[in-house]
């Protein structure tokens, strides 16, 4: 684990997994609707990251299954953020206060992924990381600082992103943002 956000490598390719993130991204609106759609990412006896346990959540929420097989090694999850055009068809959505919280809070997880249309998120874990913190405090605070910068004229999806930023640099996460598995 890095010892803090600075010390973090500079950049993440996750290239062979973005055929599951692609996968899962084009499952996330069932009949139209939303419905969030992730994955448990673990390290194989291969030395290679696989994504497992893949599984659909509601429109706004996805619940890991992190049962995976002996000689797998929990990593983190990748999950996706859709809005369905009822929900203003935003992408481009960032990790949530929520989403930071239970990285936080779940010591076998170093990394959460999200995907939101071609946009792609990923925090990471260093030693500067809380062991803990209150889910529904942070998950609050976000969606106040979201609202915030909306009100000041900032879209959604451009203020979730900096919302999360905020949040993960108050927290020594290290994060990312990229696209087709390329994240800086
Ligand atoms: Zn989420």
């Amino acid at each position: 684990m890095p010892v803090d956000s600075g010390h973090s490598p500079k950049s993440f390719e996750i290239l062979a997994l973005q055929k599951d993130f692609d996968s899962a991204w084009s499952r996330s609106f069932p009949g139209g609707k939303s419905q969030e759609q992730g994955y448990v990412l673990v390290w194989g006896p291969d030395g290679n990251l696989h994504a497992v346990n893949g599984g659909s959540g509601t429109t706004g929420t996805f619940t890991p299954n992190f049962n995976v097989e002996s000689g797998y090694t929990i990593y983190g999850m990748f999950h996706t953020h859709s809005y369905s055009v009822a929900e203003g068809g935003y992408t481009g959505v960032s990790l949530s206060g929520a989403d930071i919280a239970n990285l936080i809070n779940d010591s076998r997880r170093q990394i959460s992924v999200v995907q939101s249309g071609s946009l792609q998120f990923l925090m990471l874990k260093t030693e500067a990381t809380p062991l803990s913190v209150n889910r529904s405090a942070m998950n609050n605070s976000e969606n106040a600082a979201i609202s915030n910068f909306v009100s000041g004229g900032m879209n959604f999806s451009e203020a979730s992103r900096v919302a999360a930023v905020n949040t993960a640099r108050q927290n020594g996460l290290a994060y990312y943002e990229g696209s087709n598995g390329v994240f800086i």
